[in-house]
Parts: C-alpha cells; sequence; structure tokens
C-alpha cells in the first residue's frame, strides 16, 4: 500500500514520494500520478529569490535539452531546485520573487527521468550543491506552517441616512424609557403620600364617629336630666299656666265690661 502525504509543494493530500532521499539520489522525487500537476514554493522557504533556471544538463555524458533546473535562493540563505518539468510549465523568470502558494512549475518528464514526477532538492546553501539534504522535514506534512494572512480589523462602513435616523430613534426612545422610569418612581412616591393621607383621614373619621357616639349620649342624658328637673317641678309650672289664664281672663272680662 503507497503512502500518500500533504505536501504544499503540491497543496495536495495524496502525493506519493516515489523516491526518497540518499547518498546516490540527493533529492525527493514526488508524484500523485497525475501528469504536468502544478508544482509551488513551499511554506517553509518562506519567500525567495529566483536565481538561475538552466535549460538542460548532462548526466552520464549526455546532455538533456528542454529539462529545465531551476534555483531558488530562500530568505534565510537556503535554497531549492526544482527538475523534470516541461519549459512550458515554468512560471518564474531570473530575479523574481517568489512566496509560498506561488507556482514555480510542474511535473513533468523531461531530462533524466523515467516518469512524470517533480524531483525537488533542498540546499542548506542556496549556492553549494554539496550542501544537499533531506528535504522531508521541510515539505512533507508541513500544512499548519502556512502563513497565516494578517489579520486586519473589520471596516464598519459609515452609516446610511436611513441608518443615521435609526439611531437618532433610537436615542429618542431610549429618552422616552428614562422619562418614563422617572415619571413611574414619582408616581410611586405620589401614592405612598396619598396612602399616608388615606390612612389619616381614616383615623380622622373613625375619631370624629366616636365622638358622635360620646356626644349623643351625652345629650340624652342632658334630656333625661331636664326631663327629671322639669317633672320635680311640675306644681310650680301647673300654678303658673293657672295665673297666665287668670290674668287673660279678667282682662277680657274688664274689656266686656
Ligand atoms: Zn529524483
Amino acid at each position: 500500500m503507497a503512502t500518500y502525504y500533504y505536501t504544499s509543494l503540491f497543496k495536495k493530500e495524496d502525493v506519493r514520494i516515489t523516491s526518497k532521499f540518499s547518498t546516490e539520489h540527493k533529492g525527493l522525487d514526488l508524484s500523485r500520478g497525475v501528469v504536468e500537476t502544478p508544482i509551488y514554493f513551499p511554506n517553509k522557504a518562506v519567500e525567495g529569490t529566483v536565481w538561475k533556471i538552466l535549460k538542460g544538463y548532462t548526466v552520464n555524458g549526455k546532455y538533456y535539452d528542454n529539462a529545465p533546473i531551476i534555483y531558488i535562493k530562500h530568505k534565510d540563505g537556503s535554497g531549492s531546485r526544482y527538475i523534470h518539468s516541461y519549459p512550458k510549465n515554468v512560471k518564474v523568470t531570473v530575479g523574481m520573487k517568489v512566496k509560498p502558494g506561488q507556482q514555480i512549475c510542474c511535473t513533468g518528464n523531461s531530462g533524466y527521468s523515467f516518469g512524470d514526477h517533480i524531483h525537488f532538492e533542498w540546499l542548506k546553501k542556496w549556492d553549494d550543491l554539496n550542501s544537499r539534504i533531506d528535504p522531508t522535514p521541510f515539505v512533507i506534512n508541513d500544512k499548519v506552517l502556512a502563513p497565516k494572512p494578517p489579520v486586519e480589523p473589520p471596516v464598519t462602513p459609515p452609516p446610511t441616512e436611513c441608518e443615521k435616523e435609526v439611531i437618532r430613534l433610537n436615542g429618542v426612545i431610549s429618552g422616552l424609557n428614562k422619562s418614563l422610569a422617572d415619571s413611574q418612581a414619582q408616581l410611586k412616591v405620589v401614592q405612598a403620600v396619598a396612602n399616608e393621607n388615606m390612612q389619616s383621614l381614616i383615623d380622622t373619621t373613625n375619631k370624629y364617629d366616636s365622638l358622635r357616639v360620646d356626644f349623643n349620649r351625652v345629650e340624652n342624658e342632658r334630656s333625661e336630666a331636664i326631663a327629671k328637673v322639669n317633672a320635680g317641678l311640675g306644681g310650680v309650672s301647673a300654678k303658673d299656666m293657672f295665673a297666665e289664664l287668670w290674668r287673660r281672663l279678667t282682662r277680657s272680662l274688664d274689656r266686656e265690661a
């Protein structure tokens, strides 16, 4: 069973290592079984400059034309080489600055090759082929180190006329709500005072009723007392009455005489 890897060189999860790095093979052969697959500048290279592109090269005394080798110097002084792309798929030129995710070339079968793939090399020192090391740690499973785009603060567009009106009305509404709350607080105070006054009125009324009862009782007692007194003085009153009647009778008798 073949093992598949993610690599930012392909931006794919289904890349196979068809030939590992060794002392005889100082690079990594990578393929996903699709011819002329785009190859991108890897994440861990951070930033680079294309400093040389060879048109061809010689292997075992044989010169291979139309077999470009692309040389890129990395920001930190390391470097990389890309081999087997067809010339038509080379997307960079000498002197060009490149960033991760930018296409460099494609897989291919140019030069000393026996099937579509990319031969990728990592140089510890960008211009020294003797400093070639195993590229695996730099380009296999290198997704998490993808540079993140800078986080820009969200831009708030200025409010439209309609939104301004809504904001103004919200201000008015909140002002009214505050006034309403104030009025309700005042109403509570007034109700408390009214309750107090009502209690005091009830107390006064009760007191009046109680006084009224007392007054009636005293009034009755007085009437009874007067009646008793009158009863006691009954004879005197009758004598006075007869005296008056007598006076009137004598007066009328005088007139008739
Ligand atoms: Zn190779």
